[in-house]
């Protein structure tokens, strides 16, 4: 190997396992953290997992188990999500989600806005419904939020057509419902847009590892959206989002958005409407999922008028859900329920999907939107 070229390798070398140590580090300040909330949390009625319990030992490690730390379930860690992490509501053991946000954020404030009992009961209001928000009393400064436990809206894969059209038009509805409130939600991505997964899932998922439903070795098994629907889709993180009580016609903000570095408008400087950078950002979804499914194709126009390069020139919620629906019109009811396939799927994710309702190889996913 050339010098150069091995001097290009061990930089790149030393840089991943400078991040990944630099990730471990941080996994454990956060973990460290949440541990410490553990006691307040289940005097609240909330229980995390084992590893989050101060009395924690690692299961591999007591005497009798002669499973390898990755075999085992407690030895699953945060990565990135460093203020959320899943419990159990113990009085009735059904897994939540708790996040921690300041008690003064815009956030606490738009998504109480968004629970008021007028907003909850439209049937659009497609953002994750609250069940409880609590002050953290040893840090006033915080408030834990609980939501419902989802999963990723995006896996298991779309069956049929049919499935993407009712996914995307609950996303659709939920947008131009938050619009229609005049709040931006300014993250509008695959990781911020989730399912219901009790039907579609039964055996569940692990918070973790969501490929899995315990987080650790058997096969991932689930029933098509389609055959035990209907299917729940809901938005999740208003972290970025903002609240334009004017309207939102006039509504700038500034800043750029990590992730999203494609939109033309986004600049530190110069101020943009922050609910037409939602719609480019759920063009962008629709733009890869017919990406990822070649029979999507017929949505590729709306993708790419969501994604015009001048802010005017794309759609309000309304005429984009206006014009989904006439894509929709357009499908007969054969082509809705046709199984449709991954660009990558091969023949043994075929027939495991088709034969077992699961994947036996590990399958091609394209989830970084
Ligand atoms: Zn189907």
């Amino acid at each position: 190997m050339p010098l150069q070229a091995a001097a290009q390798k061990d930089t790149g070398e030393a840089i991943r396992e400078g991040l990944s140590k630099w990730y471990r580090l941080r996994a454990v300040t956060v973990e460290k953290t949440w541990v410490s909330y553990y006691p307040f949390l289940l005097s609240r009625g909330y229980r995390l997992r084992p590893r989050y319990n101060p009395d924690w030992i690692p299961s591999w490690t007591l005497p009798g188990n002669k499973l390898h730390a990755s075999r085992c379930e407690d030895s699953l860690h945060i990565w990135l999500k460093d203020n959320i992490l899943d419990a159990v509501h113990m009085a009735d053991d059904v897994k939540v989600v708790l996040k921690l946000v300041p008690t003064n954020s815009a956030e606490l404030r738009i998504v109480n806005l968004l629970s008021d009992e007028s907003k909850r009961s439209d049937p659009r209001n497609r953002t994750i419904p609250i069940l409880d928000i609590f002050l953290y009393t040893d840090a006033p400064d915080y408030t834990f939020m609980v939501m419902p436990y989802m999963r990723r809206f995006n896996y298991p894969p779309f069956h049929c057509r049919g499935e993407f059209v009712d996914a995307m038009r609950q996303f659709l509805e939920g947008l131009q419902f938050m619009h229609e409130n005049n709040i931006a939600h300014r993250d509008i991505a695959p990781k911020n847009m989730m399912m219901e997964e009790s039907r579609v899932v039964p055996k569940g998922s692990h918070f973790t590892n969501d490929k899995f439903h315990v987080g650790i070795g058997e096969s991932f098994w689930w029933k098509e959206r389609c055959s035990v629907g209907p299917v729940p889709y809901y938005y999740i993180d208003f972290g970025l989002s903002h609240h334009y009580p004017d309207g939102n016609a006039g509504a700038l903000t500034i800043g750029r958005l990590r992730g999203f570095d494609g939109i033309p408008e986004l600049s530190d400087t110069e101020p943009y409407n922050p609910f037409k950078v939602d719609i480019y950002q759920f063009g962008m979804s629709i733009r890869n999922l017919v990406k990822t499914y070649p029979a999507l194709g017929m949505f590729q126009p709306l993708g790419e008028i969501m994604c015009s390069k001048c802010p005017d020139d794309r759609p309000t919620p309304d005429e984009a859900l206006q014009y989904f629906e006439e894509i929709v019109r357009g499908l007969s009811k054969s082509q809705l329920r046709a199984r449709m396939w991954q660009r990558g799927d091969r023949l043994i994710h075929r027939i495991t999907r088709t034969f077992c309702g699961c994947y036996i190889a590990e399958p091609y996913e394209e989830i970084e939107y």
